[in-house]
């Protein structure tokens, strides 16, 4: 447990979280919508405070981020709870666990990993980034921040992996410690993010265009549910709004299998797959993927002036690299992302 940091002291020892874009109001005894996040005695604290619930070595395309450090490995943490609640989470064991019926101590949940122990390990195993994944990080914003705070200080990158819906509160906390972020954009819908993600959809646009603007490396993805997301009208106005923004934003767009609360739905049809793939290309997005798709023809990058390749991608194993300080070695073309 650790007192937080991102938060206002109210009256009556009500306190208002300021960590993530919900602004809990939180009674004494009681936690925000996240779970972790508890008001004891009118103080605020992070119960799994350096007590992450999952913690792997994953390759940095899993992320996915292809565009940043491509061919490296990442070292990956995540706690129990979560800001939102998906119908169709790929982690929800940990990521509902602090918000079920059955009580459990988060304190103790999971292992102990203090920030200094990540470092550590990372440069001992010449593991170059960090990943704060697997559940929201913003809710657990201390921990990240203290955490990417020394790996920064020790050349290490910090990377989020994130449904967007951090406070301003938050990116401003952790500004030039975050290198690189991928951020859900599920829909574009405000209905299916106040049905299925129980949000507002608002600070997820807000916060794509506020951390690009800010120099952090920002992919998205969106994971493409049959009947909930992947109409063309929807799917072109998530296209055009990230090349609005910037057409070198990689777009990922994932294939749904049926889990969670949703293990009656079929997974994405390859043919909804491919169609989202050219709404992307044709809104002028010059980097649109498709995973979680075995043989996925979309997987590589290409140049976008001359065509050649790239990366070689199959799954999360990388070919040649046929880059050099971030130019095309083809047509000298630079690629956006960070290489190095
Ligand atoms: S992180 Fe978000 S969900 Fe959790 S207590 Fe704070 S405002 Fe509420």
């Amino acid at each position: 447990m650790h007192r937080a940091t991102l938060y206002q002291k109210l009256a009556s020892d009500l306190v208002k979280c300021t960590a993530c874009a919900h602004y809990c109001h939180i009674q004494p005894d009681n936690t925000g919508v996240c779970g972790i996040r508890k008001n004891i005695k009118g103080e605020l604290f992070l119960l799994p405070y350096a007590r992450p619930a999952a913690v792997n070595i994953d390759p940095i395309e899993k992320k996915p981020l292809f565009h940043f450090l491509p061919g490296t490995q990442i070292f990956s943490l995540g706690t129990v709870g979560c800001n939102f609640a998906c119908a169709f989470c790929q982690n929800w064991d940990i990521s509902q666990l602090s918000k079920g019926k059955a009580k459990f101590d988060l304190e103790k949940l999971g292992e102990d990993w203090p920030p200094q122990k990540i470092v550590d390990y990372c440069l001992e195993h010449n593991i170059p980034s960090i990943a704060y994944t697997y559940n929201e990080p913003t809710i657990f914003i201390e921990y990240a921040y203290d955490t990417a705070k020394l790996a920064n200080q020790a050349g290490l990158k910090n990377v989020f992996v994130s449904n967007g819906y951090g406070s301003a509160e938050a990116y401003d906390f952790i500004d030039g410690y975050l290198d690189a972020i991928n951020i859900d954009l599920k829909s574009f819908q405000p209905e299916f993010y106040q049905k299925i993600c129980h949000a507002n959809i608002k600070p997820v646009l807000a916060n794509i265009k506020r951390l690009h603007d800010a120099g952090v490396w920002v992919e998205v993805t969106t994971l493409v549910v049959p009947g909930q997301n992947d109409s063309v009208g929807e799917l072109k106005a998530i296209a055009q709004f990230l090349a609005k923004i910037d057409p070198d934003i990689p777009w990922h767009i994932s294939r749904f299998f049926p889990q969670y609360k949703m293990e009656d739905s079929l997974p994405t049809p390859l043919e909804t797959l491919e169609l989202a793939y050219k709404i992307g290309k044709t809104a002028g997005l010059n980097y649109v993927y498709v995973g979680n798709c075995p043989d996925s023809k979309w997987e590589s990058t290409d140049c976008p002036k001359c065509k050649k390749r790239l990366i070689e991608r199959t799954g999360y194993e990388i070919g040649t690299i046929n880059l050099k300080n971030g130019q095309c070695q083809f047509c000298k073309t630079k690629i956006a992302g960070k290489w190095e």
